[in-house]
């Protein structure tokens, strides 16, 4: 095992699978069985998931609504999120945890970081739910931050696509992958990893990032064990850059990519 902790994000968005809105019951069940997969390793697994598929603090003002509202209603969309994580990880007899940024005393526990720690330590997979608890923030910030607070050796984002590219693979087909780069060149060539205030928590921290693709059966295992899977960000490249080709797999993505890191 190569990761002691990890801190794995997922998107909101991801957990629609083909949907337009909500969570695919399928879908949800194959990130629970990855994640399984990941903790039987013995590795101790954190995990942030998003909320933007049910709510996200910018629609509100596209509404009319006040923003600091929509965003409280974008933190308790990730709550929902997590309680639906973390029942689909019960089913497959996982011990987890359910840590809130925003206190919702019926339903999980306030986020305290030496808890969150403790809970580690004994295997449970921890889920932090509703962000870092305040409006304007998103959840690769929380992410970043929460991963830097329980000390993990790395932030592995989970996508649709299979990490990071000189283009949007979606719409250049000469777009290649970059199997390593630096958070100095992420920002040099203005590439979309994760939103400004995140990225920049990992690189004044030193934490790594991995972009991945999530949907591929197996690749968060992989990752665990060493393999090189998706794109690493760090302060120093020491593999050469870019591939020329799309990275390959010996198990077939569960969708299509449609998206960019
Ligand atoms: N949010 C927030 N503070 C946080 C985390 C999230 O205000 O610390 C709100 C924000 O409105 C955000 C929404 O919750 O748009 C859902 O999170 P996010 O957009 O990060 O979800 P994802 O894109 O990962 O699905």
């Amino acid at each position: 095992m190569k990761y002691k902790r990890i801190l794995l994000k997922l998107s909101g968005e991801a957990l629609m699978g083909q949907q337009q809105y909500g969570i695919d019951a399928i879908r949800l069940m194959q990130y629970a069985e990855e994640i399984k997969r990941a903790a039987a390793t013995g590795t101790q697994v954190a995990v942030v998931i998003g909320g933007g598929n049910i709510f996200r603090g910018v629609q509100a003002e596209a509404f009319g609504l006040d923003r600091v509202q929509g965003d409280y209603m974008g933190m308790l969309a990730t709550v929902i999120n997590s309680m639906a994580l973390q029942s689909a990880l019960e089913k497959l007899d996982v011990n987890t945890r359910l840590l809130s940024g925003v206190t919702i005393q019926r339903v999980c526990e306030p986020y305290i970081r030496r808890r969150a720690l403790r809970h580690l330590e004994k295997g449970r997979v921890v889920i932090f739910g509703a962000g870092i608890g305040s409006p304007y923030f998103t959840t690769d910030s929380a992410a970043s931050l929460r991963a830097i607070e329980i000390e993990a050796d790395v932030v592995l984002k989970g996508t649709r696509v299979d990490g990071i590219y000189t283009a949007d693979p979606e719409k250049d087909p000469s777009a290649v992958r970059y199997p390593t780069i630096t958070f100095d060149e992420v920002m040099e060539k203005n590439l979309n990893v994760m939103d400004m205030t995140a990225f920049t928590l990992c690189k004044e921290n030193n934490l790594p990032i991995i972009v991945f693709d999530m949907n591929k059966a197996g690749n968060l295992q992989r990752l665990i064990d060493g393999e090189t899977v998706g794109t690493l960000v760090t302060m120093k490249v020491t593999e050469p850059q870019p591939l020329n080709t799309k990275q390959s797999s010996l198990q077939p993505s569960l969708d299509t990519p449609t998206e960019q890191a």
